[in-house]
C-alpha cells in the first residue's frame, strides 16, 4: 500500500499577470521547505476570476517556473475545472444553514459604517432572511464571535475574532464567481496539502479558511506566512503596482535575491552563477528558522 506523504506543499499563483519578484518569494519558500521534508510540491493555477485574468498568463507562469528550475509533482490543477466541487461545498454549507443569501449592495453595506481588518464589515442585514424587497445577489457564510487561533511557523501565534474583525464573508459573488476563500479550502483539502507556505498578505485570510475547514469537516494544514516584498511606499510588489516581470533569460540573480530576502544569505559568488548551482546550495542550506519574522520588508 502506498503510504500517504507526510509533507505535501503547493504554490498557487493567480494568472492575473506574470510572475514578479513578490511571487517568486512564495514559490521559492514553499518549494524549498517541501523538498527539505522530502515532500511533494504541487502547482495550482487559481484561475477563478476570468475578468481579472491576463490572456496567456497561466502558460507564461509555468514557463517562468520552468526557466527558474522548479520541478513540480503531478499535473497542474486548474481551479476553472473545479466548479462542481465548489458547488458541492456550498450546498453542504447551505443545508446546515451556515450559508445564506444576501441582497445588499456595496453601498448599503458601506453606509452601515462598520470597519475591521480588511475594510468594511457586513452589518448582518440578511442574516436572518433576505430583507423585504431584496433579491439574493451573493452567498455569505456566518462567522462566530470567538477567537480562531493557530501557530504560524514564521509569524508565531495568530488569533482573530471573525465576527469583530471580518464579519460574515462572501463565498459566491453576485456575478456568480466563487470566492478565493472557498476555492482555496476545497482544493487544499482535495489535493491533500499538509503544509501551506505563502505570503503574509494572506495571513489575515487564514482564520477564515480555518473556519471553513471546520464547517466542511476538512483538515487544517500547517501554515507558514513569508514576509511580503514591498516598495518604499510600503505597497506590496504586485501586478497592480506594476512590479517588473521576472527575466527568463537571467533567472539566477532574482533567485539569489529571493534567497537573500528569505534570510538565507547565499554566498555572493553564486549571484552570477547558474540556477542548478544556486538550487544545490539552497537545498543544502535552507533553514525556515532564518526567515525574518516580519509581515513585510523591502527587497
Ligand atoms: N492565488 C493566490 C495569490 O496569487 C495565493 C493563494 C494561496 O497561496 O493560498 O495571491
Amino acid at each position: 500500500m502506498a503510504s500517504k506523504p507526510t509533507y505535501r506543499g503547493r504554490f498557487a499563483p493567480s494568472p492575473t499577470g506574470l510572475l514578479h519578484f513578490g511571487s517568486l518569494i512564495a514559490a521559492v519558500g514553499s518549494y524549498l521547505e517541501a523538498r527539505k521534508h522530502h515532500g511533494e510540491w504541487l502547482l495550482r493555477m487559481e484561475d477563478l476570476d476570468p475578468p481579472r485574468e491576463m490572456p496567456g498568463a497561466a502558460s507564461a507562469i509555468l514557463q517562468t517556473l520552468e526557466a527558474f528550475g522548479f520541478e513540480w509533482d503531478g499535473p497542474v490543477l486548474y481551479q476553472s475545472t473545479r466548479h462542481a466541487a465548489y458547488d458541492a461545498a456550498l450546498e453542504s454549507l447551505k443545508q446546515h444553514r451556515w450559508l445564506y443569501p444576501c441582497g445588499c449592495s456595496r453601498k448599503e453595506i458601506a453606509d452601515a459604517g462598520l470597519t475591521g481588518t480588511e475594510g468594511v464589515i457586513y452589518p448582518g442585514t440578511c442574516r436572518n432572511g433576505l430583507a423585504a424587497g431584496k433579491t439574493a445577489r451573493a452567498w455569505r457564510i456566518r462567522v462566530e464571535d470567538t477567537a480562531i487561533s493557530f501557530d504560524d511557523a514564521v509569524q508565531g501565534h495568530i488569533s482573530q475574532n471573525l465576527a469583530r474583525d471580518i464579519g460574515d464573508f462572501i463565498l459566491k459573488r453576485a456575478d456568480g464567481l466563487y470566492a478565493y476563500q472557498l476555492a482555496v479550502v476545497v482544493d487544499d483539502a482535495m489535493q491533500g496539502i499538509t503544509h501551506v507556505v505563502r505570503g503574509a498578505d494572506l495571513l489575515d485570510s487564514t482564520p477564515r479558511q480555518i473556519h471553513l475547514q471546520r464547517l466542511l469537516d476538512l483538515p487544517t494544514p500547517h501554515y507558514a506566512h513569508l514576509p511580503v516584498a514591498v516598495n518604499e511606499a510600503g505597497e506590496k510588489l504586485s501586478k497592480q503596482t506594476l512590479a517588473t516581470p521576472l527575466d527568463l533569460e537571467q533567472p539566477a540573480p532574482a533567485l539569489w535575491q529571493a534567497l537573500e530576502f528569505l534570510g538565507q544569505h547565499p554566498p555572493a559568488a553564486l549571484r552570477s552563477s547558474d540556477t542548478p548551482a544556486l538550487w544545490a546550495w539552497a537545498h543544502r542550506h535552507w533553514d525556515m528558522g532564518a526567515i525574518p519574522h516580519v509581515r513585510q520588508q523591502l527587497p
